[in-house]
């Protein structure tokens, strides 16, 4: 019914880049380095997709060794994993993350990537958390770090699918006699007949 996935993603900051984060261009004096845009966020959402079907991970779908992923719109990996998502028959119920970077702040930016996250993933806005917070003790001021989940439910049709392959099935005469009793609220037959009588019996006895 439900399955869960998890990401996870990190990338160095380099000078002379565009910067990246969940699919919007923010103002920095630097980018994240990496082998595609380097879009962080989304990598790690990839992953979460991709983990929560048991498909492997962004490495194994996009590898770095192939040049047709140099710099490469990350957006592209999402629809693949969410492709995946959808032929494993599930779909997207919602998704949380959280940002770790010292710089550029994310909160004045926040809305915008929710929005383009959602829009990526075609689920409402409410169904995308953006979390950030800065490597405090951590010493990774120079890297950007993502971790991502999500939650997965069930399509519909395979839902009915399941119940109509229950229907099917032979019926069980005994458990369904109990289920009935439990429902039409009959008590269990009595029992008490043997110790009245016997009360009886002692009655006489007196
Ligand atoms: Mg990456």
């Amino acid at each position: 019914m439900f399955r869960i996935g998890y990401g996870w993603d990190s990338h160095e900051f380099k000078r002379g880049l565009p910067l990246k984060i969940g699919g919007v261009k923010l103002p920095h004096d630097r980018g994240l380095a990496g082998h595609s845009d380097g879009d962080v966020l989304l990598h790690a959402l990839t992953d979460a997709l991709l983990g929560a079907v048991a498909a492997g991970d962004i490495g194994a779908h996009f590898p770095p060794s192939d040049p047709k992923w140099k710099g490469a719109d990350s957006a592209t990996f999402v629809q693949h994993a969410l492709k995946r998502v959808a032929n494993a028959g599930y779909s997207l119920a919602n998704v949380d993350s959280t940002l770790i970077l010292a710089a550029p702040r994310i909160g004045p930016h926040a809305r915008k990537i929710q929005a383009r996250v959602a829009e990526l993933l075609r689920v409402p806005l409410e169904n995308v958390g953006i979390k950030a917070k800065t490597p405090e003790g951590m010493g990774t001021g120079n890297a950007a770090i993502a971790h991502v989940v999500v939650l997965l439910v069930k399509k519909r049709q395979d839902d009915d699918r399941a119940l109509l392959a229950v229907a099917d099935e032979t019926p069980q005469p005994v458990i369904d006699d109990v289920v009935e009793r439990v429902l039409e609220g009959v008590p269990e037959p009595e029992k008490k007949r043997t110790s009245s009588s016997s009360k009886i019996t002692s009655k006489h006895r007196k």
